[in-house]
């Protein structure tokens, strides 16, 4: 169903010029219940599991390691002990609740709208879909390395809407994420096309504990997605990068985070290619897992 188009935003480009005020001191973010019955619930769906992730095997007897006598039970993986979260971006029912969505929040020490609609294709495949369904299958490939993973919305509904981005951007530290992975499309001129990592600028107070982390964690983001075959965007940075001081999720981690723009919808060729769940499976969620990996591995 096309969404209301006064209400559709995209999500980069659209930026409102805003006055920052004085830095305020950053709540602890301790602090932070992830969600609550209001802002829509952010349900953690990784969890401690001692069954072992798929893909990988019990070490056999014989020859037993120090690890294997001390952690059998743990998940093994080159991501076994780390803890990532993604954040698929929007919610399918953003445009039915208007006056929710439109709330202002803090955003970083400036006010800003709880959240958008995101954008969609021509032919109406909305982007709250597209995150989604690519945190979904990003979340399965890194649970498979070992990693335990949590996603600040855990569905895709009309019905539901949020969460604002300042709870999403304190979950991560939360749960003691390693890293936090914002995913979104964007929706800007046809003609142009390509991704791009968008990572914290430093600002004092809010990001300056995590923005050098972060600009390491869009390098190696970067590296994953071009090394799954995908380009760097033809409107943005020229190399795949940009740096964005006015974004709530990211102002608000207190764990290195950065945010995907993985494609411009409005394109038909990348259009093509979000649509299809092989492409988000095989291409997008593996860029990013690789990404991820970089970076967790270091
Ligand atoms: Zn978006």
């Amino acid at each position: 169903m096309p969404l209301p188009s006064r209400l559709i935003v995209t999500c980069t480009l659209v930026a409102a010029v805003l006055m920052i005020p004085p830095v305020t001191a950053k709540p602890d973010p301790a602090d932070a219940a992830p969600g609550s019955a209001r802002t829509g619930a952010v349900e953690p769906t990784g969890g401690p599991t001692a069954a072992l992730p798929a893909g990988t095997t019990a070490v056999s007897g014989g020859a037993r390691t120090a690890a294997a006598r001390v952690g059998s039970a743990r998940p093994r993986g080159v991501l076994a002990g780390k803890v990532v979260v993604i954040d698929p971006g929007h919610q399918l029912g953003n445009s039915r609740h208007p006056r929710q969505v439109r709330r202002l929040v803090d955003a970083g020490g400036f006010r800003k709208a709880c959240n958008t609609t995101g954008t969609q294709t021509n032919s109406g495949y909305p982007e709250a879909t597209f995150t989604f369904s690519t945190a979904r299958h990003l979340k399965a490939r890194l649970e498979a390395r070992g990693a335990r993973v949590y996603l600040t919305r855990t569905r895709n509904s009309v019905k539901a809407w949020g969460p604002c981005i300042d709870v999403r951007g304190r979950f991560a530290a939360s749960v003691h994420a390693d890293a936090l992975v914002s995913v979104h499309a964007d929706g800007t001129a046809s003609d142009r096309r390509g991704f791009f990592v968008i990572r914290p600028a430093d600002r004092k107070g809010w990001t300056r504990d995590i923005y050098r982390e972060s600009r390491v964690l869009s390098l190696d983001v970067r590296a994953g997605l071009r090394g799954a075959g995908l380009d760097y965007a033809d409107y943005v940075g020229g190399d795949g990068l940009d740096t964005r001081g006015d974004l709530g999720t990211l102002n608000w981690s207190d764990v290195p985070a950065v945010m995907v723009e993985l494609g411009n919808m409005r394109n038909r060729r990348d259009a093509a290619r979000m649509r299809d769940a092989r492409w988000r499976s095989g291409v997008y969620a593996e860029g990013l897992a690789d990404g991820l990996t970089r970076f967790l591995t270091r």
